[in-house]
C-alpha cells in the first residue's frame, strides 16, 4: 500500500461511512471531492500563475486600498494613541505569554514542515504562507473599512490561527511521488481529500469565531473580526499558494537531478544540499525574481506610506511592531515584553537554520539508534541525513528501523507500519547503492541479527529481504535459507542479488579485489534473469565498432561488430569500401532450416534399418510433421535425414524457424515427434534430444554438407582500379593467394568448412554486438571463398562467399536484450518480421555473408600486398594509431 493510500485511509472521511453509494450526502461528498481534486490538479499543473496571481491579488488589494482612502490604510510604522491606550490596559504577562506560545506554536509547525525533508525551501514556503495569509488578512479588513486600531494583541492569536499541519499533510501527498506527473496527481488527490474537510474547518471557525463579533465589546469585536478575516486568509493561501509551491519545490528538485524521480525522502535532503549549494537553478532564479519583486513592492509601499502626511494623521493605523511608539524609534521604544518575544523568536530561528537536522525522524522516515550512534561517532552530527545515512549499506538506512522497531517494540502501530513503508520510498539508483557498498564501513557498521530473527523478517511480508542487512542476507543465503542462485529473485531488487553474489564470491578469489573492474551497476538484470544467464555478477563491456556502409542489394547497412581484436573494424570497413564502390554485393539466401538430430536406440540394427525407412517413407513422414508442427506457429518440419550406427539411429529434424534461431524451437518438436515415434516403435529409446548429428557448435561435414540454419551466398565483382587503389592489390595476386590459401592450404590442412581466411572474425563480433549465440559461430563461420579474376582484361576480380550454416535470429536468446536490440535495430532487423516471419533473420544472415566477404576482401589483399609480417608485428606490438596503420595494411592475418 502506497503512503498516499496510508493517509487516505487515515482520513475521517473515509471512516466515516459517509461515502455509502447512492446516498444524496455522498454524492455530494463525491462531486466536492471532485471539484477540489480539479482545483489541486490545477494549482499543482501551475503553480507559478498561481503564486504570481496570488502575490498580485494581494499587491492589488493593497493599493486599491491605498487609492481608497489614506485614513484607512494601515500604517505600519505609525503609532495609535489607541493602541497605546489598549496595550497599557491589558496584562503584559498574559499578552506575552500569548506571544511567546504563539511563537513556539509556529516553530513547532515549520519544524514539522522541515522533518518532510526541506530546510529552507518548505520552510520559506510555509514562512510565506504566514505572511501573505497576515498581510492579505490586514489589506482585506482595510478594504472593507474597517478598523484596526488594537491589532497588535490580535496577533499572537492570528498566529495560533495558522495550521500547518495541513500543510504537511499535503506536502506528504506530494512528497511520495515518483515522478512529476505524480506529484500533481497526488496534489490533486490530497487537494481532494484535504480541501473539504478544511474548507469545512474554515467555515466552521469563522463561524465560531464570528459570535465574538457580536458581543458588543468593541476589542472583542475587533479581534474576531481580524481573527475571521485570517482564517479566510488561511484557507486562500492553503488552497492557492502553498500547493503551487510544493509543487514547484519538487519541480526544483526534479531539474537538479538531471530529470530522474529523485524526491523520495531518502534524497530529498541531498537534492535539498544542493538546492543549498547554490546551484544555479533557472527556476530557482525565476522565483527569486518573483520574490524580490514583492518584497520590493511591499517595502516600497511601506516606505511611502511612511513619508506621507497622511499616513502619519491616520488614526486606525495598524501597529505591527509596538504598541507603544508614538514618538520614540523603534529601538528606543522596546520594553520588556517585546524584548522576551524577540529573544524567543530570535533563538529559535537560529535553532532552527542551524541546528536543526533535516528529515531524520520524520514520520516518513525514521532512524535507528546505531544509524546516530555510528553517525554521531563519526562526528557527522551536523549533516546526519546528507551523510551517514548514505554511506550505510541501503538496507540498514532503509530497514533497520522497522527492524529495529520490531524488536525494541518502542513505537506505536502506526509508526512501525509507516516506518515498514518507508523502504519503499527510499529506492536509490543503482550508482548510489554501489558507491555505498564500495565504503567500507557499509556493511561492518552494524551487527547482524540472530538468523532466526533474520528469517522471520524475511518471510514477513510486510518487510522482507529489502529489510535485511547485506551481511544478514549471506549469513542467511550460507545457512541455505536463501538459495545462492536464486538471490535475485529473492532480494528486493536483482541488483541487490548480484552485488552480495559478488561479495560472497570476492572473498573465496585469491585476490578478494578481483570484481573490483568488473561492472555490475545500471544494467537490467531482470531482462536476463531466467532467460540469459545465470549466477550473474556483472557484465563484461566489448567495444562496439562499426563497418560501412556497406551496399548489399541496393540497400545499405552500417553494421555493428563487438571485438577487441584492433584493426578488425578498420579492415572490415575498408572491404565494406571496396564492396560499395563496385557497386555493391548481392545475396541470396539457398535454404532456412535449423536443426536438431537425436539419437535412439532400437534392440538390433535390423529393428533400427526397418525403424529408419518408416522415417523415410510419406507415412512416416507425415506422423512425425503433425506432431512436431503441432509445438510451434512458426517451426514446420522440412525434412528428415536418418543414418544409423549399429543399433543407434540419429535423425536430423529439419525446420524452418521464422525469425528465431529456433534451437528451442526445434528440441521442442523434436521431442515431441519422438513421443509419436516411440508410440510407433514401443521399444524404441531415447538416449537423448541431441546426439551431435545435429550438428550444434561443434565442427561437423553434416552442417557443410546439408547445411544448418540459414545457407547463403553472396558476391561482388570488384573493378581492377578498385583492387588497384583500395585494397593497393592486384587480382591477379589476390585470386593466386586465395587458391593457395584458402583453397589448398585449408584441404591440406583438412578443413571442414574453413575455406576462407578470416570468416569466424566477422560472425563473432557481429554475433556478439546483435546478441547471438556465441558457440554458434562455429557452425555458422563455415566458409568458401572464392575468387576470380573477370572482366575485357580479366583484371576485375570476381569474389563470392558461401556460407551453408549460418545459425542466427531476430528474436529469442541474446536478442531480447537492449543493447543487443540497439544493434539489430542498426541493421533494421530487430524482432520479428511483421509481414513474413524469417525475413529479418533471413536479412540478418546475408547482410553476416555480405560483411564476411568484405573482411575477406581486406585481410586477402593485406596479405597479397606483402604486409603480412610487417602488420603482424606493428600490431602485435604497436602503440601506433591502428586506423591510420590498418587503413593501409588490412588488418593482422589470421
Ligand atoms: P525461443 O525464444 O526459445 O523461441 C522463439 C519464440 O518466439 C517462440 O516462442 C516463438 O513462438 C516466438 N516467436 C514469435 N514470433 C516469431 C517469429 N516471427 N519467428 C519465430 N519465432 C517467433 O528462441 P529459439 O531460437 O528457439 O532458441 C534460442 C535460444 O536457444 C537461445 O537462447 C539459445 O542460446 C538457446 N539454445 C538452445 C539450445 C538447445 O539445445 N535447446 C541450443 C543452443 C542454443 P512459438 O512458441 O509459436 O514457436
Amino acid at each position: 500500500m502506497s503512503s498516499l493510500d496510508t493517509v487516505l485511509l487515515h482520513l475521517p472521511i473515509f471512516q466515516s461511512g459517509l461515502t455509502n453509494e447512492g446516498d444524496p450526502l455522498s454524492l455530494t461528498v463525491t462531486m466536492l471531492t471532485r471539484l477540489f481534486r480539479l482545483h489541486g490538479l490545477f494549482v499543482a499543473s501551475h503553480p507559478l500563475e498561481v503564486i504570481v496571481g496570488t502575490i498580485a491579488v494581494t499587491i492589488c488589494l493593497m493599493s486599491m486600498n491605498a487609492i481608497a482612502g489614506g485614513d484607512q490604510i494601515c500604517d505600519w510604522k505609525h503609532q495609535c494613541p489607541k493602541a497605546q491606550e489598549k496595550i497599557l490596559s491589558s496584562d503584559i504577562i498574559i499578552l506575552t505569554l500569548t506571544r511567546c506560545t504563539a511563537i513556539i506554536y509556529i516553530y513547532v509547525q515549520f519544524k514539522n514542515l522541515r522533518q518532510l525533508g526541506s530546510k529552507y525551501m518548505l520552510g520559506i514556503a510555509g514562512l510565506f504562507t504566514v505572511f501573505s495569509s497576515l498581510v492579505f488578512s490586514i489589506v482585506v479588513i482595510h478594504f472593507l473599512g474597517k478598523e484596526l486600531t488594537g491589532l497588535n494583541e490580535a496577533l499572537p492569536f492570528f498566529l495560533l490561527l495558522i495550521d500547518l499541519s495541513k500543510a504537511c499533510t499535503l506536502a506528504k501527498f506530494a512528497l511520495s511521488s515518483n515522478s512529476q506527473e505524480e506529484v500533481r496527481e497526488n496534489i490533486a488527490q490530497g487537494m481532494a481529500i484535504l480541501g473539504p474537510t478544511f474548507t469545512l474547518d474554515a467555515v466552521v471557525e469563522c463561524l465560531v469565531i464570528g459570535v465574538g463579533t457580536m458581543s458588543g465589546v468593541r476589542q472583542l469585536e475587533l479581534v474576531c473580526c481580524f481573527g475571521c478575516i485570517s482564517v479566510l486568509a488561511n484557507y486562500f493561501v492553503f488552497m492557492t499558494f502553498f500547493p503551487a509551491c510544493v509543487s514547484v519545490v519538487l519541480e526544483l528538485s526534479r531539474e537538479s537531478r538531471e530529470g530522474r524521480p529523485i524526491w523520495q525522502l531518502s534524497q530529498f535532503a541531498r537534492v535539498l544540499k544542493e538546492e543549498e549549494d547554490n546551484k544555479p537553478n533557472p527556476v530557482t532564479q525565476r522565483v527569486k525574481i518573483i520574490m524580490s519583486l514583492v518584497l520590493a513592492l511591499v517595502h516600497a509601499h511601506t516606505r511611502l506610506l511612511a513619508e506621507s502626511p497622511s499616513s502619519n494623521s491616520s488614526g486606525s493605523a495598524v501597529d505591527l511592531h509596538s504598541p507603544n511608539m508614538d514618538t520614540q524609534s523603534p529601538m528606543t521604544s522596546l520594553d520588556m515584553e517585546q524584548v522576551i518575544t524577540l529573544s524567543l523568536a530570535l533563538l529559535l530561528a537560529v535553532k532552527y537554520v542551524f541546528f536543526e537536522q533535516a528529515e531524520t525522524e520524520s514520520s516518513l522516515s525514521i532512524k535507528t539508534p546505531q544509524t546516530f550512534l555510528s553517525s554521531r561517532r563519526a562526528g557527522e552530527e551536523c549533516c546526519r541525513r546528507e551523510v551517514a545515512l548514505p554511506r550505510m549499506s541501503h538496507t540498514l538506512n532503509a530497514c533497520m528501523s522497522p527492524a529495529t522497531i520490531c524488536t525494541t517494540d518502542t513505537r506505536d502501530k502506526e509508526t512501525q507500519q509507516q516506518a515498514v513503508s518507508c523502504p519503499s520510498a527510499q529506492k536509490r539508483t543503482a550508482q548510489e547503492e554501489s558507491e555505498e557498498r564500495e565504503t567500507p564501513s557499509s556493511k561492518t557498521s552494524v551487527h547482524p541479527r540472530p538468523l532466526s530473527e533474520c528469517l522471520s523478517i524475511l518471510r514477513d511480508p510486510q518487510q522482507g529481504p529489502r529489510c535485511l542487512s547485506d551481511a544478514e542476507v549471506i549469513a542467511l543465503v550460507e545457512n541455505k535459507s536463501i538459495l545462492g542462485y536464486r538471490l535475485e529473485s529473492e532480494l528486493e531488487t536483482p541488483e541487490r542479488g548480484v552485488a552480495i553474489r559478488r561479495e560472497m564470491l570476492g572473498s573465496k578469489l585469491p585476490r578478494p579485489s578481483a570484481l573490483k573492474n568488473l561492472p555490475y551497476t545500471g544494467y537490467d538484470y531482470s531482462k536476463v534473469m531466467g532467460t540469459n544467464c545465470e549466477n550473474v555478477i556483472g557484465y563484461v563491456p566489448v567495444p562496439v565498432g562499426v563497418a560501412g556502409p556497406l551496399l548489399l542489394d541496393g540497400k545499405e547497412f552500417y553494421v555493428p561488430m563487438a571485438t577487441t581484436e584492433g584493426c578488425l573494424v578498420a579492415s572490415t570497413n575498408r572491404g565494406c569500401r571496396a564492396i560499395t564502390l563496385s557497386g555493391g554485393a548481392s545475396g541470396r539466401v539457398l535454404a532456412d532450416g535449423m536443426t536438431r538430430g537425436p539419437v535412439v536406440q532400437l534392440p538390433s540394427a535390423c529393428k533400427a534399418a526397418e525403424v529408419k525407412s518408416w522415417l523415410e517413407s510419406s507415412d512416416g513422414f507425415s506422423a512425425l510433421k503433425h506432431a512436431f508442427d503441432r509445438t510451434s506457429r512458426f517451426a514446420r518440419l522440412d525434412r528428415l535425414q536418418v543414418c544409423l550406427a549399429g543399433r543407434n539411429l540419429y535423425i536430423r529434424f529439419q525446420s524452418e524457424t521464422g525469425d528465431a534461431m529456433g534451437m528451442n524451437m526445434l528440441s521442442k518438436g523434436t521431442e515431441e515427434a519422438l513421443r509419436r515415434l516411440q508410440e510407433q516403435f514401443p521399444e524404441l529409446r531415447v538416449l537423448a534430444v541431441s546426439g551431435n548429428y545435429c550438428t550444434d557448435k561443434k565442427p561437423a561435414a553434416v552442417n557443410w554438407i546439408h547445411g544448418r540454419g540459414k545457407s547463403t551466398v553472396c558476391e561482388a565483382t570488384i573493378p581492377a582500379k578498385v583492387v588497384r587503389e583500395v585494397l593497393k592489390t592486384s587480382t591477379a595476386a589476390l585470386v593466386e593467394l586465395n587458391i593457395s590459401k584458402n583453397l589448398v592450404g585449408s584441404a591440406m590442412a583438412g578443413s571442414i568448412g574453413g575455406f576462407n581466411a578470416q570468416a569466424a572474425n566477422i560472425v563473432a563480433a557481429i554475433y556478439i554486438a546483435c546478441g547471438q549465440d556465441p558457440g554458434q559461430t562455429v557452425g555458422s563461420s563455415n566458409c568458401i571463398t572464392l575468387m576470380e579474376a573477370v572482366g575485357p582484361d580479366g583484371e576485375d576480380l570476381c569474389i563470392s562467399c558461401t556460407m551453408p550454416s549460418i545459425e542466427l535470429g531476430t528474436i529469442g536468446g541474446g536478442t531480447n536484450l537492449p543493447p543487443q536490440q540497439a544493434c539489430l535495430q542498426m541493421l533494421g532487423v530487430q524482432g520479428a518480421s511483421a509481414d513474413r516471419p524469417g525475413e529479418n533473420s533471413r536479412t540478418l544472415a546475408q547482410v553476416v555473408c555480405a560483411t564476411v566477404m568484405a573482411g575477406e576482401l581486406s585481410l586477402m589483399a593485406a596479405l597479397a600486398a606483402g604486409h603480412l609480417v610487417k602488420s603482424h608485428m606493428t600490431l602485435n606490438r604497436s602503440k601506433v594509431n591502428l586506423s591510420e596503420m590498418c587503413g593501409s595494411m588490412g588488418k593482422t592475418p589470421s
